[in-house]
């Protein structure tokens, strides 16, 4: 029996989708074979990946100015490549909003100057700190920030506005919930395993003129280029050829659920019913408060790490799992991307509600 999972990353993939990856599983299409097992090079995957491209600029109103890469190596390499690529001037604004807000800062400073242009650390990232434009670089390569904090389950309801300077944001969280306007930024990039796919694929999606050459003395890595990528197609090497065939059609999905305003919408509706019930009930408080809520992370707590550790347990018993909070909030979490069925945050609500009147 399948069970409701709440897990942050890699997690809950539509039944549909995989219902149809089971039935292609042995052979694609007349080409008697798995997807798995296909040459990159040959005519059937070809199509797949340019399907799924064409999918993704749709879903999503990429500009024809922007390219989308399919690349591996995770969000976290990206916290490299992207002041690799980038950091031409030698510097980047950051927000830091959460670990992984922090990691790509980090990760950048190795690179070049990277300036902290606001933090919510002093209260354990449980918001989005208000931003104060003239604190923000002038000079600075680009702007860094995580839309959707996966940990503290934050999220930028409105955008920075950094003028010329290219805002770049980490979307692993939260792309493909909600539509958003990606001529606002120079890059977006997001590890697969949370809303797009399995792990193994992180998609770029560059505005063009950021994708430049390296000079042939170069040190930085052939792989570390975008412009590598971009040149050959995300065929320059093997690519993650699998988990781009269930992006294809995890897309196919989105769109016959009506796209991403519908994905939205859905998405709303299954948060409030959560949020609703942590600010009603007495025994469970959300961590995150207004308009910085996110739709895809609910962190949560009783305030007693016994009762917690309780619930956590009979959840699990009870078909609902992956709810035990990140280590450094405690208490529980919920994610509930795209493919979380309503029924299954409002099971959870009522298996709460029984939970509470039980033990107080
Ligand atoms: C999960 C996550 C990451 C790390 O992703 P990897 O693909 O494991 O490197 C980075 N940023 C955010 C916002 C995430 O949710």
């Amino acid at each position: 029996m399948r069970v409701y999972n709440f897990s942050a990353g890699p997690a809950v993939l539509p039944e549909e989708v995989l219902k149809r990856a089971a039935d292609e599983m042995l052979e694609y299409g007349d080409s008697g074979q798995s997807v798995m097992e296909m040459s990159h090079r040959s005519k059937e995957y070809e199509a797949i990946i340019k399907d799924c491209e064409t999918r993704l600029r749709e879903i999503m109103q990429i500009p024809d100015n922007y390219k989308v890469l399919f690349l591996q190596g995770g969000a976290s390499m990206q916290f490299a490549m992207v002041p690799l690529n980038l950091m031409k001037k030698g510097k980047a604004d950051f927000v830091v909003t959460g670990q992984w807000a922090t990691k790509a800062y980090k990760e950048a400073a190795r690179f070049g100057e990277a300036v902290m242009v606001a933090s919510s650390k002093d209260k354990t990232f449980s918001y989005i700190p208000e931003l104060d434009k003239s604190k923000f670089s002038k000079d600075a390569d680009y702007f860094h920030i995580c839309m959707n904090n996966t940990i503290y389950g934050t999220r930028f309801s409105e955008f920075p506005d950094t003028g010329d300077v290219p805002l770049v944001a980490d979307m692993s969280s939260c792309i493909l919930s909600e539509p958003i306007d990606v001529s606002k930024f120079g890059l977006i990039y997001a590890g697969a395993q949370k809303n797009m796919g399995p792990a193994g694929l992180t998609v770029v999606i560059a505005r063009e003129d950021l994708i430049t050459e390296f000079p042939s003395d170069s040190k930085t890595p052939t792989m570390l280029q975008y412009k590598t990528h971009s040149d050959n197609d995300s065929m320059f090497n093997t690519p993650p050829t699998y988990s781009i065939y269930i992006l294809k059609l995890v897309l196919e999905w989105i769109k016959s659920q009506g796209g991403l305003s519908v994905m939205k919408e859905i998405n709303e509706k299954k948060a409030a019913v959560l949020y609703n019930f942590l600010d009603e009930s007495k025994m469970f408080k959300a961590t995150v408060f207004g308009k910085d809520r996110s739709l895809m992370n609910v962190p949560f707590v009783t305030g007693n790490d016994e009762l917690d550790a309780k619930f956590v347990k009979e959840t699990k018993a009870a078909g609902f799992i992956n709810l035990k909070g990140h280590r450094s909030v405690g208490g529980m979490r919920a994610s509930i991307y795209n493919a979380m069925p309503i029924e299954g945050v409002e099971k959870l609500v009522a298996f709460m509600k029984e939970f509470e009147s039980v033990n107080s």
